[in-house]
């Protein structure tokens, strides 16, 4: 007898241990927050390898975040020690996507060291392709962006966005759609999106390509399935059509990606596509005191409900949730940080215990001010990660350029960093040459046709950078690849250009630092294949997977280190999804925030309630939300009205601070009348 496991299955309760030892069949867990969804799934996979002798090879777990799957993978480690989780996939989608096009890259027609381009290279992609027939501003671009993301999200192939074009406007669309798919292959590149689309149609397609698959993966498991999207589904349908053996837990309340394309209604279709599906549901809430509780489920109460739920916690009844007014948004950061700094010395805490969530990342930034005047550890998720700054986008721009010459954005981005004196003549001069020759950038560059279009010097400037890159490659094939990439950086002298370019020396060593970090990551990615894409096979992993993965991760905006060292948690309301901690922040419950004005303007105030909802549903001891009487925003000190959230809380179990007179409206128009009177008198 497994003794761990048994004791393991003791600790839950009888509906988890029936969701845990349903093995036959698919089987979907519908909860609330904090009812143990996650831990069915951590539970499950090592049930299933210990209890039912599966091999971890053929186990694939998929969530949302890297933040999610790291956790994850941490709670299943403990369960599996030594060699027992060997080969077990837990990723995000996106890496699951990623590795199976890494694996099926030559039926999908795309050659070895193919790149990953991030949003803003495809911005760049349709800006040049839209640019060819007008004039455009970067709104029409995000539109067109947005659709075709939402084509690939729902598997809608050009030619079928083509023929289903309503409008003049779809037709243009369409039309670009079709030339951006054609170009992103021709640079074998693929985007975001296709790292879901691409598997999922080549399955569809390609039948012994899927077999392949099936054969391999024969356990699924997803968590926060509510936000799936169609083409995700679709992927784990294709997967598992036959032996049906998967389990999905999420919860409806908790969709909020819906503007990323996700459907909920993926949970009612389950029900329809396989007639079998057993329905869990889970009421016990474990993680949150009862006055947290009845505020979310007070909150979430006002939006319509398909699958009633009713969740309940034995945590004790816990403190009040409090409601922290301020006279501004700096106040507002000011008290934050001053609230973490005492009330970590009076509880005893740890600064990790304590997270501050957010609507958007610009709200962060005075409160790092803040934290920092007082000293407070804190690690910032998402935002101005690492990977935007600048020196990092110029080095990934080298990586990519090696790994994959064809990439022309990565050429385009460094072909004049450091200063080669290449000006944008010579790019638009080598860039028509290498349309009109369908060669990459990079090819064009070396070519003896270009002679007739450019000036010697130029001419000479172009193939100096093509030997560089040539050179190194060349290198990073013969023997060490680090040490190639690592004496590339010595060679252009990029830390002589950073010095130029920064405005003190201490930015400079800072941002130089930043590369040498950013390569040491490469070389950790290589030794450890951290991302959860073990896919069994003992293959040693090579530098141009870990570059992927670099660009991956880069593109999920998560920051460099996974360090879970004492740091209070800065991150967005969307971000800490899955998560939990003993004292949350909300900040910023004002209208036109949260809920966000585009939501308020486009009627989808419904999805800002499941966001507050997720964020409330992340405390489990105690909960502050803070808004603030004035914010500035573009330039202008604006007067906020709290959040209409705030008012559908269960208004006994919640302590105000500087709570605004609920003043009637005739009498605050009668003051706000004598104040324009007054205002007159004294001008005149
Ligand atoms: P969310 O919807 O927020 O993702 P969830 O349903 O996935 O939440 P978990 O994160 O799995 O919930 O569990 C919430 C907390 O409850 C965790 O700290 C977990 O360890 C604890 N927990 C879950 N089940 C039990 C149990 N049977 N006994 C004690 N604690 C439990
Ligand atoms: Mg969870």
């Amino acid at each position: 007898r497994d003794e761990l496991m048994q004791t393991r299955l003791q600790t839950l309760n009888p509906r988890q241990r029936e969701a845990v030892t349903y093995i036959n069949g698919p089987c979907l867990v519908l909860a609330g927050a904090g009812s143990g969804k996650t831990s069915v799934i951590t539970t499950k996979i090592a049930y299933l390898i210990r209890e039912c002798g599966m091999p971890a090879r053929r186990i694939a777990a998929v969530t949302f975040t890297n933040k999610a799957a790291r956790e994850m993978k941490e709670r299943v480690g403990k369960m599996l020690p030594g060699k027992l989780g060997h080969g077990l996939t837990v990723s995000t989608f996106h890496t699951l996507g990623l590795n199976i096009i890494k694996a099926e890259l030559k039926v999908l027609g795309y050659r070895s060291g193919f790149s990953l381009f991030d949003p803003e290279d495809a911005k760049a992609l349709l800006r040049d392709l839209m640019h060819k027939d007008a004039a455009v501003d970067a709104d029409q671009i995000n539109r067109v962006q947005h659709q075709i993301s939402q084509w690939k999200n729902d598997l809608v192939t050009p030619q079928q966005a083509l023929s289903h074009a309503e409008d003049q406007d779809q037709d243009y669309a369409a039309r670009l759609y079709e030339a951006y798919v054609r170009h992103l292959k021709a640079y074998n590149a693929v985007d975001f999106d296709d790292l879901i689309y691409l598997p999922a149609v080549l399955f569809e397609r390609e039948p012994e390509v899927l077999a392949r698959w099936r054969k391999r993966i024969h356990y699924m498991l997803v968590d926060e399935y509510q936000d799936t999207n169609s083409s995700q589904y679709r992927l784990v349908r294709l997967l598992m059509a036959e032996r049906e053996t998967f389990t999905v837990v999420g919860d409806d309340d908790q969709s909020i990606y819906a503007w990323r394309g996700a459907r909920p209604e993926n949970l009612e279709q389950l029900q329809d596509d396989f007639r079998s599906l057993k329905v869990i549901k889970l009421e016990q809430n474990y993680r949150s005191t009862a006055v947290i509780l009845k505020a979310a489920n007070t909150l979430i109460a006002n939006n319509p409900h398909v699958y009633e739920k009713t969740l309940w916690s034995e945590m004790g009844r816990g403190d009040d949730i409090r409601v922290i007014v301020n006279r501004n948004e700096e106040v507002e950061a000011e008290r934050v940080a001053s609230e973490i700094l005492t009330r970590r010395l009076k509880l005893s805490a740890k600064w990790k215990d304590f997270a501050v969530l957010y609507r958007g990342n610009f709200q962060a930034r005075l409160l790092e001010i803040k934290l920092q005047h007082y000293q407070i550890p804190y690690k910032l998720s998402g935002g101005t990660s690492f990977f935007s700054r600048n020196e990092i986008r110029d080095a990934m721009a080298y990586l990519r350029l090696l790994i994959n010459p064809a990439d022309d954005n990565a050429f385009l981005r460094i072909v004049n960093v450091p200063r080669r004196e290449i000006g944008p003549t010579t790019i638009e001069k080598l860039a028509n040459y290498a349309t009109e020759r369908q060669v990459s950038l990079y090819d064009a560059s070396c070519e003896l046709g270009l002679q007739e279009l450019l000036p010697e010097k130029a001419l000479f400037r172009l193939a100096r950078f093509n030997h560089l890159i040539a050179d190194v490659r060349k290198r990073m094939d013969q023997g060490d690849a680090l040490a190639a990439i690592r004496s590339l950086f010595q060679e252009i002298d990029y830390e002589g250009w950073l010095y130029q370019n920064a405005s003190a020396p201490i930015v400079a060593e800072k941002r130089m630092a930043n590369v040498w970090t950013l390569i040491d990551q490469l070389e950790r990615s290589m030794q450890r294949n951290d991302e959860g894409d073990d896919d069994g096979s003992e293959e040693t992993d090579d530098v141009e997977a870990a570059i992927s993965r670099l660009v991956l991760r880069d593109i999920m905006e998560q920051q460099q280190e996974e360090d879970d060292t004492d740091k209070v948690q800065l991150l967005t309301l969307h971000a800490s999804k899955g998560l939990e901690y003993p004292h949350v922040y909300i900040m910023g419950l004002e209208e036109d925030l949260l809920p966000h004005r585009n939501a308020i303007e486009a009627g989808t105030i419904e999805e800002e309630r499941r966001l507050a909802y997720v964020g409330i549903t992340r405390a489990r001891q105690t909960l502050t939300m803070t808004l603030a009487r004035q914010r500035k925003a573009f330039g202008e000190m604006l007067n906020c009205t709290p959040s209409r959230f705030l008012d559908e809380l269960p208004e006994d179990d919640i302590s105000w601070e500087g709570r605004p007179d609920k003043e009637d409206p005739e009498k605050k128009r009668e003051r706000g009348m004598d104040a324009i009177a007054g205002l007159k008198a004294l001008l005149q």
